[in-house]
């Protein structure tokens, strides 16, 4: 499997056949180079600006999303219900977290998450292999936040998404990836990280931290 962050919650995920699926399409706000790529599935975890931009995408994706089980392309995606802050929605409204599973390796996608997870909800995720989690705070969890959701799920790889870039406008409110980072013996693949069953670390060696470029 091929993962490429095009910026922002925005990832593309290829599997080793070639299925395209890309989550949360971003919009000009987060000044990232827009995301016009080709897709067969585009997950969306909540209808805000910077999420749902699908008609940026080519190639008529399916698009996934809200909680519950949906099968698109041959990929069941499992969405399990969450909020985009810490007071049940109040502020910002639902979040949809994204698991899926493709070349045996499990995926989830936080989304906007904006809350701790319970242990009947970080259970829920299962066994995950790669983690995209949100770190950047003010809209998110922040980086001591996603510390302990991270420390929760145990994913083997960790990728932090939704924080400040040089590219990410000041006035969009949120900070870059150092809380989230310090401490942590960081990887930094570039713009593309190859994974593979084989090659994922090992159960107990903690979650292995990857930094990609978004371009
Ligand atoms: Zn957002």
């Amino acid at each position: 499997m091929k993962i490429t962050w095009l910026g922002h919650s925005c990832f593309k995920i290829e599997s080793d056949g070639g299925k395209v699926v890309v989550t949360d399409p971003f919009d000009e706000s987060v000044n990232y180079p827009p995301p016009r790529i080709r897709a067969d599935v585009v997950v969306v975890s909540h209808d805000h600006h910077d999420h749902n931009n699908v008609k940026a995408l080519k190639g008529d994706p399916a698009v996934v999303r809200g909680p519950g089980k949906k099968t698109a392309e041959g990929i069941e995606f499992e969405g399990i219900a969450s909020y985009h802050d810490e007071r049940e929605g109040k502020l910002r409204g639902k979040n949809t977290i994204f698991c899926f599973e493709m070349d045996e390796i499990r995926v989830c996608h936080l989304g906007d998450l904006g809350h701790q997870l319970g242990e009947k909800e970080a259970a829920a995720l299962g066994d995950v292999d790669v983690l995209m989690i949100p770190v950047g705070g003010t809209f998110t969890l922040d980086g001591e936040g996603a510390k302990k959701v991270a420390g929760q799920i145990k994913p083997r790889i960790v990728i932090p998404m939704h924080f400040k870039t040089a590219a990410v406008p000041p006035s969009f409110g949120i900070y870059p990836a150092d809380d989230f980072l310090s401490g942590e013996k960081v990887n930094r693949p570039g713009h593309t990280l190859f994974v593979s069953k084989e090659a994922l670390p090992k159960e107990g060696e903690g979650p292995r931290v990857m930094v990609l470029d978004y371009k």
